[in-house]
């Protein structure tokens, strides 16, 4: 049927950000942590929601969570903005400071939904390209930034879907050649070396983006943040929604910094478990990139990617699809899990390559 009427003609003409959910065993796809939050932590979870005024708004400032936040980084609870997962700090940043007639800039292969938040928010995006080895490359950052002096200009670290972490180097020259604000994406930051919070100060338009739904083992609660000056928070403020974050979230998140211990644990595993993936995939016929992250980005060499894929999920077990995304011709994403699931990875990939 014809809709009787339309979106706008820029969204009409879009596709979604999808990745596919799919019922398998194995499930490799999302980079979420395979272990789930502490017992405790559930314990005193649900403790609090019956203690929860659930028939009051909640605190519309989070002032608690982002106190708690706050102390975690070492900074002031008006650095710390909160949203529902970072892509909502992501789009909030975009709806403050991009939007209509100003532009994002973004270097490709990166995380998607920079460029899509930055189109649906009526921005422009310039796009860049990375070197051969997919770093980021300063010429072209140059090239990018002089020809479209965007508001925003998006570093990835460690990068979606690589997995390469940024120089600090790096990201103190992207600081440098910038015209707007700069922004470090550090969802993956606990389990990469080093993290821009350290390049943080009142005068530099430098903001990192954190997320609870990697190593915090929270993707269902839909819960992020952001560090920056206070001058940039205090913007964000007044074009989030009113109590946009509910006070379930904010009782899980400040609960969840109570587990600080156990989720340096369980990075630290992966982290380990990470080494061993890399080192049994360099031992088959793909190309794997240096990860610093939770996953591993690898192009099967004798085979097209998009057909191992199918294979993988023939025998339950679903990784990421990069074979068609731009600069990852054949590549695959792999997410790292328990060593049961990852094994069950590698059995099945060592059989699609046999
Ligand atoms: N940034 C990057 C680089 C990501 O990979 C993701 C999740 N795929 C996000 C942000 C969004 O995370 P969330 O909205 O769950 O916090």
């Amino acid at each position: 049927m014809t809709p009787p009427f339309l979106p706008r003609p820029d969204v009409a003409l879009r596709e979604g950000y999808h990745s596919p959910q799919v019922d398998v065993d194995v499930r490799l796809n999302t980079n979420e942590s395979p272990f789930p939050p502490p017992a405790s932590f559930l314990e005193d979870l649900a403790a609090e929601v019956a203690r929860v005024a659930w028939h009051r708004y909640p605190d519309r400032a989070a002032r608690d969570l982002r106190a708690r936040i706050a102390d975690l980084h070492g900074v002031a609870a008006d650095q710390v903005f909160v949203a529902n997962g970072s892509n909502e700090v992501l789009q909030t940043l975009s709806l403050t400071y991009a939007g209509p007639g100003r532009t994002v800039a973004v270097f490709e292969p990166t995380y998607a939904m920079h460029s899509q938040i930055a189109r649906v928010a009526g921005s422009e995006v310039a796009l860049g390209g990375r070197a051969p080895d997919l770093s980021l490359d300063l010429d072209e950052v140059r090239r990018v930034v002089e020809a479209s002096s965007p508001a925003i200009t998006y570093v990835c670290s460690p990068n979606n879907p690589t997995g390469m972490v940024e120089t600090e180097d790096n990201v103190r020259a992207v600081l440098d050649l910038a015209p707007g604000l700069v922004v470090v994406d550090e969802a993956y930051a606990q389990f990469a070396p080093w993290s821009a919070l350290a390049l943080l100060a009142d005068d530099r338009p430098l903001v990192v983006t954190r997320t609870f739904s990697k190593t915090w083992s929270m993707a269902a609660a839909r819960l992020g943040y952001l560090i920056a000056p206070s001058w940039v928070v205090a913007e964000l403020e007044k074009v989030v929604l009113p109590y946009h974050l509910d006070a379930f979230k904010q009782a899980a998140g400040r609960l969840a910094l109570d587990h600080v211990a156990d989720m340096e644990r369980r990075v630290a595993e992966l982290v380990e478990e990470r080494g061993r993936v890399s080192a049994a995939l360099a031992e088959l016929p793909v190309e794997v990139w240096p990860s610093s992250a939770n996953f591993v980005l690898f192009r099967p060499q004798t085979r097209d990617g998009a057909d191992v894929w199918r294979d993988l999920l023939a025998d339950s077990v679903l990784v990421r699809d990069c074979s068609s995304w731009p600069g990852l011709d054949g590549c695959l994403r792999v997410t790292i899990g328990t060593p049961h699931e990852d094994d069950r990875f590698l059995d099945a990939l060592r059989k699609a390559l046999a």
